[in-house]
């Protein structure tokens, strides 16, 4: 007896949020940027939280940012996708940009997090699709603790 592979809901990309999974999928990271007033913006929308205009394109970040909040999951609202990932750890995410991003942290356990750390953005294709956008510790972050 053996089991099937689990499926793990995805993302659906909406018409605003498009592009954004688009650039993921070639491991880039962008957000929404106002032709009229410069602000940046994550989630995505339609217009700028700011002016209201409609008029922005789609920018690449650098992918690096400080660890904002977090917090570890241990009891997943769908234990039967995630179950097996507990706990994980969700995360905020200041990106260097300014926007903050909801995310989820990898490559580090809860024990290694602190808060204002540098974290960095990696790419893990979940689906043809679908390519998720998760943080790490920066290279060279360390946990704090000077030798
Ligand atoms: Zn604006």
């Amino acid at each position: 007896m053996s089991a099937s592979p689990r499926t793990k809901p995805v993302p659906e990309p909406s018409e605003i949020s498009l592009p954004f999974w688009e650039a993921a999928r070639r491991g880039e990271l962008r957000i929404q940027r106002c032709d009229d007033c410069g602000q940046r913006w994550w989630i995505p929308k339609a217009a700028c939280p700011r002016c209201l205009s409609e008029a922005y394109r789609w920018e690449r970040v650098s992918g690096r940012g400080t660890l904002y909040s977090w917090s570890a999951v241990h009891r997943p609202a769908d234990p039967e996708a995630f179950g097996d990932e507990i706990p994980y750890l969700v995360a905020i995410v200041r990106l260097e940009e300014g926007p903050h991003m909801l995310t989820r942290m990898t490559a580090c356990e809860p024990e290694d997090l602190v808060k204002d750390m540098p974290v960095e953005v990696v790419f893990e294709q979940a689906s043809d699709e679908i390519t998720l956008y998760k943080f790490r510790p920066a290279p060279g972050a360390g946990g704090g603790d000077p030798a």
